[in-house]
């Protein structure tokens, strides 16, 4: 098995036909028109499939193009060959997206000039054809439903580019200038330039410093807080102004109907997560007396516990997670093991290479890429074992269209984190010493506070905020409303200095991309509770979830789970993903 070598791109396309397929891409696209000029409501099912096949067939070269130039940049940032496709790539997205804009607001229901419009009858008729992609059709067509007359949509685009969209890049050079006050020990510089930096200094091990740390960030979000409230008060009015302006229920639907979820849905889990408080609490009880603390503070929350953790090698953590695979369910393994064996894999990190980790899809026909930067801690075994979760969940998917493979939203993350779950728990269970077992766990714990609850909480944040927006809306109420939130999260177990009255303005996806936290915990909420259910019924529960991946996002998520009889309105079904979360605290606790 080859661990060491970087991935084998030419499976996408040769660099020497890279150019000669996109000229190819660019001759086909005056057929979108002429598709168009054919279409009309009575027009023959025969035509439409017609189209479909052309469309799929440019989709997929589109994504070799564009896939290709991604991943030479991934592992080269100063790839100058991939520069050069970009800009011819970037070129070519623009003539595509010219040439079918008409065509696909058409089919979305959306008046077109010189065009009867596709009414809803025709399109049921039409859409029946298509096969897989019919729920993504009609999906487009729900959606359209909020957009308003195209004029409309034209002054919002541009007003939106002008306006809202330059106050979230005043937000962006406002927060990148600052410059904090610091001294880290032993030095005599006591500027610090950027945050990254500043928040390593979270992490230390001198309580004193975690605190001037943290005291050094909300010092200048306190002496720009009139600028960055203006900033969040345009945000959020017009978002509230734009939501009622195209009819959803609440500001939060907006993004709830983009995400093919129920407003039920968000509800649930948001009422869950706060029934489940108490699981969090216990942690930092119990983090406060390993530091030896009689209640933990705010600022002491990535506080080290001690030893550095182990580390392991690259090749048995591979052999590990496809074992862990195969004990789960073969074909999982197999799957995971033909990406590793096509070379479709970038697994060690090196000059110029990217950060971080993802896997990437190239189409239903070429076995997905995955990038990781291993450097031997823990939790880079479980990383592989999320991304090749990513890339066998496409495997699964793989007999659909193009269009039609990807999962949405709701269930992007079930294999991954699937994978990453079977992974842990076994290294867990095979993991004998004390010291590394409590640092797994307590890492664990910690990492899922971050990502479920703490993101859930932004969320509750954002629907009280603009609701405020409407009432009353200050720095002040916006402070108050942190805090409140921040004391329901931690009730007793955690005390708060004021200065964090101020956090709000330092998260940053409410300001670009308002209600989006809620996608962080969801999906790994859902795998969790998928988790739990294969736990309790075993070897039964397999078939389902194969069922659930292999269905790709080719039916509304709600339904994939319905077939599996899985109801994401129900609070019990969330229940399990805490339960899992609490089993790990009860053993951390009695260690
Ligand atoms: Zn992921």
């Amino acid at each position: 098995m080859k661990t060491t070598q970087t991935w084998n791109l030419d499976d996408i396309v040769r660099l020497d036909e890279y150019l000669p397929l996109l000229a190819d891409v660019e001759k086909r696209l005056p057929r979108y028109g002429e598709f168009f000029e054919r279409f009309s409501p009575d027009m023959s099912t025969d035509l439409f499939k017609e189209f479909l096949a052309f469309d799929e067939s440019v989709d997929l070269d589109m994504i070799r193009l564009s896939g290709r130039v991604m991943l030479m940049e991934s592992t080269n940032i100063k790839d100058k060959q991939a520069m050069t496709f970009k800009t011819q790539l970037k070129n070519l997205d623009l003539q595509l997206s010219s040439a079918t804009i008409a065509l696909s607001q058409w089919l979305k229901g959306i008046e077109v000039d010189g065009k009867t419009r596709l009414d809803d009858e025709n399109a049921k008729r039409l859409f029946a054809v298509s096969g897989d992609l019919e729920y993504g059709l009609h999906f487009g067509r729900k959606a359209a439903g909020y957009h308003l007359p195209q004029k409309e949509e034209l002054i919002i685009r541009n007003k939106d580019s002008n306006g809202v969209g330059v106050v979230n890049d005043l937000y962006n050079m406002i927060t990148s200038d600052f410059r904090f006050e610091f001294c880290p020990p032993g030095k005599k510089v006591c500027t610090i330039d950027t945050i990254d930096e500043l928040n390593r200094y979270t992490f230390s091990a001198d309580p004193a410093e975690r605190q001037e740390a943290f005291r050094s960030r909300f010092d200048q979000y306190e002496k720009n807080i009139e600028k960055l409230f203006v900033s969040y008060q345009a945000i959020v009015k017009n978002w509230v102004y734009e939501s009622r302006l195209r009819g959803y229920v609440s500001p939060i639907s907006m993004r709830n109907v983009d995400n093919h979820l129920s407003d039920k849905a968000i509800e649930t889990l948001l009422g869950v997560c706060e029934q489940n408080t108490a699981i969090f609490q216990r942690l930092f009880i119990w983090k406060a007396k390993q530091l030896g603390l009689e209640k933990l503070r705010r600022v002491d929350f990535f506080a080290p516990l001690g030893s550095e953790s182990q580390t392991i090698e690259l090749k048995p953590s591979i052999d590990q997670v496809l074992e862990n695979f195969r004990e789960f369910s073969p074909k999982f393994s197999d799957y995971a093991k033909l990406i590793i064996e096509k070379n479709h894999v970038d697994f060690l990190p090196r000059a110029n290479k990217r950060s971080g980790a993802f896997c990437m899809s190239i189409g239903p026909k070429i076995a997905p890429y995955v990038m990781t930067n291993f450097a031997g801690r823990m939790t880079d075994k479980f990383t592989i074992a999320h991304e090749l979760g990513h890339g066998v969940h496409m495997l699964y998917a793989s007999d659909h269209s193009i269009g039609a493979m990807h999962a949405n939203l709701p269930l992007m993350e079930t294999a991954s984190t699937f994978g990453e779950m079977v992974v842990f728990e076994k290294t867990l269970l095979a993991t004998t010493d004390k010291q590394v077992k409590k640092q797994l766990l307590a890492e664990k714990l910690f990492d899922s506070y971050a990502t479920i609850m703490r993101q859930n909480y932004f969320t509750k944040f954002e629907i009280a905020a603009h609701n405020a927006s409407e009432k009353e809306f200050s720095i002040e109420v916006l402070n108050k409303l942190w805090l409140d939130n921040l004391a329901e999260q931690f009730g007793d177990s955690v005390a708060v200095d004021k200065m964090f009255q101020y956090e709000w303005a330092y998260i940053p996806h409410i300001f670009s991309t308002p209600f989006y936290c809620y996608a962080y915990s969801f999906g790994e909420l859902l795998s969790m509770a998928l988790y739990k259910r294969y736990k309790d019924e075993g070897e039964s529960f397999v078939g389902k979830i194969e069922q659930i991946l292999a269905a790709g996002g080719s039916q509304d998520p709600a339904n994939i789970l319905g077939s599996v009889g899985i109801n994401m309105e129900d609070p019990d079904f969330w229940q399990g993903s805490f339960s899992i979360v609490e089993d790990w605290l009860k053993q951390l606790e009695t260690l």
